[in-house]
């Protein structure tokens, strides 16, 4: 188990191989980032593509940020943050284990920020020897006081993996979904069955995380969006699902489903690596 959730991590950290971008390859060099207001005091810290969006609220006690990206993009976060505020990082919400959004963690403890994630997250880093652990692990919820402003965290159930957690911030009403939701053509939907990932949970997933009061959506990767973006995607996970579950019934080969996983759904060899044995087990 332990080697295969290393290939996991490796293949993870090798996604920049298999997926267009920029990058050579995915965490060998810092990305460049961007620092965009979302609202008043919420930022969100992109970079194209690779590795995952940081959220950050910004308040005169500190700040919040969800995700971290990689070890190698801590600097430039840090550059990034020091643009708007000269207060230290106290929280940091981990969506969930890859290192994409959890690399700086050991750099950010290191100044004594809090880090949560889901059981489940943490438990995957201890497995795939990831530094930087959780200090505190989410069950279903945690609500977190900074700055006179509440922060939200739930655990909804499987989707990309199986500790995904959602914060929400309810006076921006702005939802940051991790990669339960990435948006955009370069990011289909990402099944890390080894993860704990679940094509067949994961548009039951996003309807309980749509149930919670927002408008608009920081995804994991890809633009800041609308909570309709996030319904449409919802809707692709559930044909997909379905599509996948009628070839199977169908007896269509696993080169067929393949070939309409890359055709439908956009999926590069990353996706099919970490998809598809895992859903055709999972919907036969
Ligand atoms: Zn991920």
């Amino acid at each position: 188990m332990k080697t295969s959730m290393t290939m996991v991590a490796a293949t993870i950290a090798a996604v920049g191989l298999f997926i267009p971008s920029a990058h050579a390859q995915f965490g060998a060099a810092p990305a460049e980032l961007e620092l965009v207001r979302v609202q008043d005091d919420l930022y969100v810290i992109y970079n194209d593509f690779v590795p995952g969006n940081v959220t950050a609220l910004i308040t005169d006690e500190g700040v919040l940020l969800v995700d971290n990206k990689f070890e190698i993009d801590y600097d430039n976060i840090m550059a990034q943050l020091a643009t708007v505020t000269d207060q230290p990082v106290r929280y940091v919400v981990n969506t969930h284990y890859h290192s994409d959004h959890s690399g700086s963690n050991v750099r950010m403890q290191a100044l004594n920020a809090e880090v949560f994630a889901a059981e489940n997250a943490r438990a995957k880093m201890i497995e795939a020897g990831q530094p930087g652990l959780p200090n505190v692990a989410v069950e279903e919820h945690v609500r977190i006081y900074l700055g006179g402003k509440a922060v939200e965290v739930f655990l909804f159930g499987r989707a990309h993996t199986d500790g995904d957690v959602v914060v929400l911030f309810p006076e921006h009403r702005v939802l940051a979904a991790g990669d339960i939701f990435a948006f955009g053509e370069d990011t289909p939907e990402l099944i890390d069955y080894a993860g704990g990932g679940s094509a067949r949970a994961w548009p039951k997933t996003l309807d309980a995380a749509l149930q919670l009061d927002f408008d608009t959506v920081v995804p994991g990767h890809g633009v800041v969006t609308t909570k309709q973006e996030m319904r449409n995607f919802r809707d692709e996970t559930e044909r997909l699902a379905t599509l996948v579950r009628e070839m199977i019934m169908q007896g269509r080969s696993r080169d067929e489903i393949e070939a309409m996983l890359r055709a439908e759904f956009n999926w590069a060899d990353l996706h099919v690596q970490l998809g598809l044995d895992g859903l055709l087990a999972e919907m036969r």
